[in-house]
């Protein structure tokens, strides 16, 4: 990913076709390097049908794996394999039931209220083909990002890799991914760049669908975190470990998130890598508000969308926390 080191997504109000040639160096770099990768592979993997699962920016559940058709018709699948094909299998018809039930509910709010679904349907169709839809969709997004300038900056550093089993880096990419289909839909945006972004990280987000080119307000590049963000004392890196709490967010500052996925194996990394560089730490103010029975070391996305809650819900870290925790980690608010 050298060649394209930096890639700027802020392009808010820019078409893709705009963008595409906005970004023609990025994208034809990338390209070069999803091409390499293809006449790199074996003979063998090349010539069996590779399936890439899809993924949707928009979709919670996530393989992150390549299937070779050729490989299963020989290779039968062993118990746990079935055991987890068939969970996946029940999840996605439980996902699909939710989808039509919800569907059912929206049309009969629709015809309660007496609209005429019909018409609507035409004019959304009309809205497409003019491109009208679209040019209201980054209207919208222009409007939303129009205080990301002016508001903190996070940044996830994926320097640790090496670290890390497969299965974490596999799980650390979609966290990555979760990260930015939050900022996506927030309804305040901030920019969000990724550090020392290479390797099997690099590799797994190339299967997402837009990334990076298309990614909006998102800025990837394989240098370390202090070349991305050189003002040093701008720079907090945020750690369950730290000595201080974050009482508010500055908006001159980045705040960065460990990129690791390590189940509490290793203890005190970041903590290690920020005294190393001198950057200041600090660790969010759980214990200020919440009694929480599980874990205190969160994900990466549940402290990136904690930091965009805390914003959109008027700096409330209360609201916040309830808004982003997941229910099963047992919570319950401390009185004020
Ligand atoms: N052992 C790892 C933990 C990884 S959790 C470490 O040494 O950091 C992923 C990242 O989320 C952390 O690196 C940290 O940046 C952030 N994080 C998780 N829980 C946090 C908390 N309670 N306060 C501040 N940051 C936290």
């Amino acid at each position: 990913m050298s060649k394209a080191d930096i890639v700027e997504k802020s392009n808010g109000g820019q078409d893709n076709e705009e963008s595409n040639q906005s970004n023609t160096n990025v994208t034809d770099s990338l390209q070069s390097k999803k091409e390499n990768d293809q006449t790199n592979k074996s003979p063998t993997t090349a010539s069996t049908t590779t399936t890439a699962t899809t993924i949707s920016t928009t979709a919670t559940t996530t393989i992150l794996s390549c299937n070779t058709e050729g490989d299963e018709a020989e290779k039968p699948m062993s118990k746990s394999q079935q055991k987890k094909r068939k969970r996946y299998e029940k999840l996605m018809a439980i996902k699909k039931r939710r989808k039509q039930q919800d569907k059912d509910a929206k049309i009969a709010k629709a015809k309660a209220e007496g609209r005429d679904l019909d018409a609507e349907r035409k004019l959304q169709e009309e809205r497409t083909k003019s491109g009208e839809g679209r040019r209201k969709r980054e209207e919208r997004w222009q409007e939303r990002m129009k205080s990301a300038d002016t508001c903190f900056k996070i940044c996830v550093d994926c320097s640790f890799e090496d670290q890390m089993t497969p299965k974490e880096i596999g799980s650390l990419s979609n966290q990555v991914r979760y990260c930015y289909a939050a900022n996506k839909s927030s309804h305040n945006p901030v920019h969000l760049s990724v550090s020392s972004l290479s390797g099997t990280t690099y590799d797994n987000l190339t299967k997402v669908c837009g990334f990076p080119d298309q990614w909006r307000a998102f800025t990837c590049s394989d240098k370390p975190l202090l070349e991305l963000h050189s003002e040093k004392s701008n720079v907090v890196y945020l750690t369950s470990d730290s000595d201080y709490t974050l009482e508010h967010l500055d908006d001159t500052k980045t705040y960065v998130i460990g990129g690791i996925v390590d189940r509490n194996r290793l203890k005190g990394l970041t903590t290690t890598k920020a005294k190393e560089l001198g950057i200041t730490t600090a660790r969010l103010p759980i214990d200020q508000y919440l009694h929480l029975c599980a874990t205190k070391v969160l994900t990466c996305n549940h402290v990136f969308e904690i930091l965009l809650k805390y914003r959109e819900l008027d700096n409330d870290w209360k609201a916040a926390l309830l808004d982003v925790l997941p229910a099963r980690k047992d919570i319950t608010g401390i009185s004020k």
